[in-house]
């Protein structure tokens, strides 16, 4: 792919992922070869040598959401509900990124230190290598046992283990081994999150407060319980005592998501807040999981709806380090079309989400390419973006 040119035009709303600033004022946007190069009004912009042309038929443009907490195993597939094509699924719920909170549905998953390393290599690489449907999913998480050493987490690192899966779902569940490791993770560049909460299967245990404070990972992973959420006091507690990303899962307890929420209100700090589903979990493969939390949130959390999107978008990238969610020049051009879904109650879009109503999804596009159009799991939006031309190899 050189110097492909994808250009989205007649944009009715833009949204932009920025919590700062959730809305832009642009109708158009130019990406060449995967990255957004443009972004304002059509007259502004060089139309010159354009293989896609979009047009958007006046729907809203958003960034492609975020799942900042799944379980891949391989491929698109999943042994947990025994599910082909989830990903794929997913996908038609608006979701372009997913992050791996380790890979722990694998049936006779190693727990050894040599075995755990190289389930996690690998699946970095099967995921790297192979992308279902296009859907960017950074795997190859491993889950922390006791006889791991420093060197370990440096080869893991040289190896391209950017993630260490949820510190809690292995032998490691006390906060000085938690920390420890979580330390060595960070010195060689390997983000870390843990399962807050109680047990989530037969076989995984309780993780309270304290431990997630002591262990002091980079994501406080599912704030809101997977499923069994903490005591309120202890939620806000952890809301107040770190910096860490908040998570709040799908998956989760929601009156506890609802706390997280307005604790983070309060305490001026909603950035942290960011969206996952846990999926496929105990309560199965949410496609439209990340769209739900955000309808969610907005609606019985008092939300706009723009700044509800933000923390399925631009609040996971800045947290997770990553080059998409946001609506900005050199990003990369991962978005989601949709618009008000049919016959679904609100004058705009974003008073439809506020009203606790889904979007519909009408197309998706990674790194400039789309993927899917109508999809096939939300409730169909009103308008539908055009496909004017497209490169005939695609
Ligand atoms: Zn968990």
């Amino acid at each position: 792919m050189s110097g492909q040119r994808t250009l989205i035009r007649n944009i009715g709303l833009l949204l932009s992922g920025k919590l700062e600033q959730p809305i832009l004022d642009a109708d158009t946007v130019l990406s060449v070869d995967g990255k957004i190069t443009q972004i304002g009004k059509a007259a502004d912009i060089d139309e010159s040598g354009v293989d896609t042309i979009i047009d958007a038929n006046g729907v809203t443009l958003a960034p492609g959401l975020i799942d900042s907490h799944v379980h891949p195993v391989i491929g698109d597939y999943t042994p947990r509900q025994q599910q082909l094509h989830w990903i794929d699924s997913t996908l038609n719920g608006g979701v372009t990124t997913m992050i791996s909170a380790g890979e722990v549905h694998l049936p006779g998953r190693p727990k050894d230190i040599i075995g755990l390393k190289a389930l996690a290599i690998a699946s970095q690489r099967w995921y790297e290598n192979f992308r279902p449907s296009g859907v960017k999913v950074h795997a190859g998480a491993p889950v922390i046992e006791h006889e791991m050493v420093e060197e370990d987490f440096k080869e893991l690192a040289n190896a391209g283990v950017k993630l260490l899966g949820e510190v809690g779902l292995g032998g490691v569940k006390d906060g000085p081994t938690a920390r420890k490791m979580v330390e060595w993770a960070r010195k060689y560049g390997i983000q870390s999150t843990i399962h807050t909460g109680g047990p989530s299967i037969p076989g995984s245990g309780l993780i309270d407060k304290d431990v997630v404070l002591e262990a002091g990972t980079d994501v406080v992973g599912h704030i809101n319980g997977g499923h069994s959420a903490l005591p309120d006091e202890q939620i806000t507690c952890i809301c107040e005592s770190c910096r860490a990303g908040l998570e709040i899962v799908h998956n989760g307890n929601e009156r506890a998501a609802l706390l997280t929420l307005r604790t983070s209100k309060e305490l001026g700090c909603l950035e942290r807040v960011i969206l996952g589903t846990d999926g496929p979990a105990g309560s199965g493969v949410q496609p439209l999981g990340i769209l739900r939390m955000v309808a969610m949130l907005s609606s019985l959390g008092d939300l706009p709806a723009e700044q509800a999107i933000c923390l399925g978008t631009g609040n996971t990238a800045r947290v997770r380090d990553l080059d998409c969610g946001i609506i900005e020049v050199g990003r990369s051009a991962d978005f989601v079309l949709m618009d008000q879904a049919q016959h679904a109650p609100g004058a705009t879009i974003l008073e439809s989400i506020q009203l606790g109503n889904l979007p519909g999804v009408g197309m998706t596009v990674i790194d400039g390419v789309i993927r899917t159009q109508r999809s096939r799991n939300t409730p169909p939006a009103t308008r539908l973006p055009l496909i004017v031309s497209r490169p005939s190899n695609a």
